[in-house]
């Protein structure tokens, strides 16, 4: 089941901006999706689509088979904004106790279910204490607990760790990973490669409105190049090897030629079959998500 889909979104802003163009996405049911581009991608854009924020020039955005504008795909999400603005002068408690009533839940549960949520991101020892003297990273978990309180299916995250310390980023990614156990769909986008690339089940690319690549990062790697192990290595060989780009290390009964990218490994795989050098193990080397999307923008169009 699809919980996102976007065909052929498009928007173009009063004053000629063209934001979005043509965007076709799908997001499926208890995946973690990460949502990448350079500023200025379209990347928040997507987002108040997605949330019905805003309306499209063109296409169409829906969640859960239903169009984002159908208010019953509210209940079923959660949505936590980059900057988060929370009423300062409430308790971590207390905040979440007021959406909960917001949202209709019986004032017995409504204790019940904050304290849960405070437990869930770190903040129980805060619970009692003013949101104003919370730390931007103690709230931006509260942001989180609130973005929870509805127990959603789906959950949108704008940049959620760009006010974390690495220390606070783990916990997030921990929690993250616990949603995702728990089957929540999750669309988070960052700016944080490393970050998307330990959580996310599939990302996509997009850059100036456009969407570059989409898919599994097993799908998107190419390789990245190669380490291969021969044990012989004939005199002509070893000269013919050190014409190319590959880098030689000749050890007593085994050699490894380390290549940093396809082109060289194919010159070095004419060698060794010129040769007639007998491979033992050719060890490839996926591209890291960093390699992925520095493959996938052109950089020359980054605002
Ligand atoms: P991202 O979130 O990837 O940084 P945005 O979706 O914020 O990208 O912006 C995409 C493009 O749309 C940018 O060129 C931005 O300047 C423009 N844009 C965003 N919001 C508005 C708006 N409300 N009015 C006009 N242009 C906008």
């Amino acid at each position: 089941m699809c919980v996102i889909r976007t065909e052929n979104l498009c928007k173009t802003y009063k004053g000629g901006t063209q934001a979005l163009c043509g965007l076709d996405l799908e997001v499926r049911a208890g995946e973690v999706f990460g949502f990448l581009g350079p500023n200025g991608a379209g990347k928040s854009t997507t987002i108040e689509l997605l949330l019905n924020f805003i309306r499209p020039t063109t296409g169409t955005a829906s969640l859960f088979g239903r169009p984002a504008a159908n208010p019953r795909t509210r209940q079923r999400l959660g949505y936590l904004p980059e900057s988060v603005n929370l009423h300062a002068y409430y308790s971590g408690r207390g905040l979440l106790e007021f959406y909960a009533g917001l949202l209709g839940i019986e004032r017995a549960d409504r204790r019940r279910r904050a304290e849960e949520l405070l437990e869930r991101v770190g903040l129980r020892d805060a619970a009692g204490r003013k949101i104003s003297q919370y730390s931007k990273g103690m709230q931006q978990r509260l942001g989180l607990a609130q973005a929870l309180i509805n127990d959603p299916e789906l959950l949108i995250l704008d940049e959620p760790t760009s006010n974390l310390d690495p220390v606070a980023r783990r916990d997030f990614r921990d929690i993250l990973l616990e949603l995702k156990a728990a089957g929540t769909t999750v669309f988070i986008c960052s700016h944080i490669l490393s970050e998307v690339e330990s959580v996310c089940d599939r990302v996509a690319i997009l850059q100036q409105g456009e969407l570059k690549r989409a898919g599994t990062l097993e799908e998107l790697s190419g390789s990245a190049g190669a380490t291969v192990t021969v044990k012989h290595l004939p005199a002509g060989a070893i000269e013919a090897l050190s014409a190319t780009e590959a880098r030689l290390t000749l050890r007593g009964g085994e050699s490894t030629i380390a290549c940093d990218s396809q082109a060289v490994l194919q010159d070095v795989e004419r060698v060794l079959e010129e040769w007639g050098v007998e491979v033992e193990q050719v060890e490839t080397r996926m591209q890291s998500l960093e390699e992925i999307f520095f493959g996938a923008i052109d950089r020359e169009r980054v605002s």
